[in-house]
């Protein structure tokens, strides 16, 4: 229970006497008020997230994840277009193949993950879910077989 001074002495001699032990936590400590790191975006929302971009033509999409703001990674999603022929990732293929645009101003966030593996698997769910996404195969290798069934019940 939480620590009181000048309360929970009483309440502990009452609980001894009842031969039951107390044992006390502190509500406030040091690492609630201390933060490490780097200070966050004010739109933290953006931020380690998983993403959707959706063509505005067919229905493709790409999804993609990142741990820095969503908006830094879109921009280098459309600025790969003007990569050289092998080198250009699959968003770009799909535009210069189709003559196809994706819908860059209406991005949809599907999920939110500090940490890295969490967010990698939450990739590969939102790929395995989206049976248009045109990511690569390599995209879901690690997705772990256990989820297999979950994604089938869904
Ligand atoms: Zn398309």
């Amino acid at each position: 229970m939480p620590f009181y001074k000048g309360f929970s002495g009483h309440i502990k001699r009452i609980f001894k006497q009842c031969n039951i032990e107390c044992v006390f936590s502190v509500a406030n400590k040091l690492n609630c008020l201390i933060r490490l790191g780097k200070d966050r975006l004010t739109n933290g929302l953006n931020m380690c997230s998983v993403y959707k971009i959706n063509c505005l033509i067919c229905n493709a999409c790409y999804i993609g994840q990142t741990k820095r703001h969503v908006q830094k990674r879109i921009k280098e999603h459309k600025s790969d277009i003007s990569k050289h022929e092998g080198c250009r990732s699959v968003v770009s293929d799909h535009r210069l193949n189709n003559d196809h645009d994706f819908d860059w101003q209406n991005i949809e966030i599907l999920h939110h993950e500090s940490h890295l593996r969490k967010r990698l698997v939450a990739e590969m769910y939102f790929i395995k879910r989206h049976p248009e996404a045109i990511n690569i195969q390599k995209d879901t290798d690690g997705f772990p077989v256990l989820y297999e069934p979950i994604l089938r019940n869904i």
